[in-house]
């Protein structure tokens, strides 16, 4: 299964991945840096699995990132 992969502590609250798909983020109010709708951490890496469907829309959002904490996995 899909799954988008955050690194979120070198994310730099840019909120972009919000303004292009707020399904899956949200600007936390306690640090500014995004969070990862439904992320669960692994050693500091917070993912969650996603639908085939929702692939294309994540790649967009992990190649607007400007620091690139976000990545896609495919399969
Ligand atoms: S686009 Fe990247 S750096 Fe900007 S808020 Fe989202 S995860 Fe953080």
């Amino acid at each position: 299964m899909p799954k988008i992969l955050h690194y979120r502590d070198k994310c730099i609250g840019c909120n972009i991945c919000y303004e292009i798909w707020p399904v899956r983020w949200r600007l936390s109010r306690v640090d500014g840096k995004c969070t990862l709708v439904n992320g669960i951490a692994k050693k500091g890496v917070w993912q969650t699995n996603i639908s085939t469907d929702e692939v294309a829309i994540n790649a967009q959002v992990a190649s607007a990132c400007p620091v690139k904490v976000i990545r896609i996995v495919k399969n």
